[in-house]
């Protein structure tokens, strides 16, 4: 617990995505029950996600987090009324005006930290002005990326060594060079910030966030050292970078109630939800999920609806609104009556942790996006892994070849948000949810993950690892304040 008389006070800037905005705020609670004076800078939109949670905190565990408001610069970013989060905009164009507007939230954030004199600042990689900002105040900036250091680690050797561009064929594959492990992945598997045939705005938007990294004093990562110490290792001494891990940051929700609070409101209601799942029985159910971005189209979700029906598994599928494409459309005929007793199916947003955590679930479809990964490891349960996007390829290898408690699903290539083309057929989904489920090597996948689901929530406890590293972190920034 802090014991100066002034607390230390950080200011937490996530950036307006689901998917870095959870994390984070989950991160500030946990800095606050160590006594620390917390800030989240944010939007309405989130605010009003975020501050019942808040609320709580602070009035049963005596925290004291506040929220400060920034207005969302619609009208100077172009873009429209409401559209303050990244899983908002629809079009490349408009995603790229969201990173612009991003600029714009430097004016109010100085504003506020001058009048509160913050230590430090936890800001989003992609504000990329918080450098500065945090200079001008003499304060420590430190950085959140929102991933682990396996996914780290891949990137800066990828951005170094460039082998994807010495090859010509998309799909050849070629080692990462220099990791612990060895780890192969092909030119259409690279995000397209490290590719040179990426469009030039997303090229200069990413060029601007890596120079930035370099001037940050260190990285908070949500990630343990017993997932993956090697690469913890490898980040420190080879990026060179100080980053202290402090996760799984998602273990500071304790309660049901905490659980399906976080992010969105829920598209189901907790009992509901729950009362389902206490009808299956232990580790049979799998949970379908893609994160908080992606975008199926019709076609896709058909071949999903088919590849876990024929499954013969129970499970449970989110699905997200399309907003271009007539959502009823993909629905095959007479699907939901066939699957009525054995799967529930949530149009929008699901209380992930809560499911998740709950015993009938044995499996989890995921995107790989990095907080999913690491709530699927938290739960103990074993993924098919389906990357799309971001850094999600990375995070496949680690899941089913480094930590061998994933069955790929057989994604080839990185693509869009938004892609017409169904390029996973209903026979390779079908075929990863049995092998996940009931194929032969089903339990001893299910232990590995178990295990692993055991040492994150060891981390976690006083004199863990991740407890541990927050400790120091703070001890850092009480030193660097005197
Ligand atoms: N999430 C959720 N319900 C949903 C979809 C997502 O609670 O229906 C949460 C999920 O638990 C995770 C975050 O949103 O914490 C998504 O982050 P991730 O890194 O997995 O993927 P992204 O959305 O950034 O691609």
């Amino acid at each position: 617990m802090e014991t100066q008389s002034s607390p230390l006070h950080v200011y937490f800037l996530p950036m307006m995505a689901p998917g870095h905005m959870i994390p984070m705020v989950d991160m500030a609670r946990q800095f606050a029950r160590q006594g620390v004076k917390a800030t989240i800078l944010t939007t309405p939109l989130y605010a009003a996600q975020i501050s019942k949670t808040i609320n709580r905190d602070n009035k049963e565990l005596e925290t004291q987090i506040t929220i400060r408001l920034l207005e969302f610069p619609y009208r100077e970013s172009g873009l429209p009324e409401g559209c303050e989060d990244l899983s908002n905009t629809t079009t490349s164009e408009q995603m790229h005006r969201f990173f612009n507007a991003l600029n714009h939230f430097q004016i109010p954030v100085e504003r506020f930290a001058a009048e509160d004199r913050p230590d430090c600042i936890i800001a989003g990689a992609m504000f990329v002005w918080s450098n500065d900002l945090a200079a001008r105040l003499g304060i420590t900036r430190l950085s959140f990326w929102g991933t682990g250091f396996l996914p780290l680690c891949a990137h800066h050797s990828l951005l170094k060594h460039r082998p994807h561009e010495k090859i010509e064929s998309d799909t050849e594959e070629f080692v990462i060079p220099d990791l612990p492990d060895t780890l192969k992945m092909t030119k259409q598997q690279v995000p397209e910030t490290l590719r040179d045939d990426a469009e030039s705005n997303v090229k200069e938007i990413f060029a601007k966030i890596f120079k930035a990294e370099a001037g940050s004093y260190g990285m908070v990562m949500n990630s343990f050292y017993e997932l993956e110490p090697a690469y913890v290792k490898y980040g420190k001494e080879v990026i060179g970078k100080k980053a202290w891990h402090v996760g799984p940051v998602s273990l500071c929700n304790k309660e049901d109630g905490e659980k399906s609070q976080r992010g969105q409101a829920a598209s189901i209601g907790e009992e509901e939800c729950l009362n389902w799942l206490n009808s299956k029985n232990p580790n049979s159910v799998v949970y379908v999920c893609f994160g908080s971005m992606s975008i199926f189209s019709a076609a896709q979700l058909r071949e999903i609806a088919a590849g876990v029906e024929a499954s013969g598994q129970p499970f449970i599928w989110v699905v997200k609104q399309n907003m271009e494409e007539e959502m009823n459309d993909w629905m095959p005929e007479g699907f939901e009556e066939r699957v009525e007793n054995r799967g529930l199916i949530i149009r929008g947003w699901a209380p992930q942790v809560l499911i998740l955590d709950h015993e009938a679930i044995g499996g989890f479809v995921t995107h790989c996006g990095w907080n999913s990964v690491l709530e699927g490891i938290v739960a103990g349960v074993t993924m098919v892994t389906w990357p799309l996007s971001a850094e999600q390829f990375f995070n496949e290898k680690m899941v089913t070849q480094v930590l061998k408690i994933g069955v790929p699903v057989g994604a080839q290539a990185w693509t869009r948000r938004t892609d017409s083309r169904a390029p996973i057929n209903r026979e390779n989904i079908e075929a990863a949810v049995k092998e996940l489920m009931i194929g032969e090597e089903a339990e001893e996948r299910r232990s590995r993950a178990i295990a692993l689901g055991n040492m994150a929530k060891k981390a976690v406890e006083p004199g863990g690892s991740s407890d541990t590293d927050l400790r120091s972190l703070l001890e850092e920034l009480r030193k660097n304040r005197k």
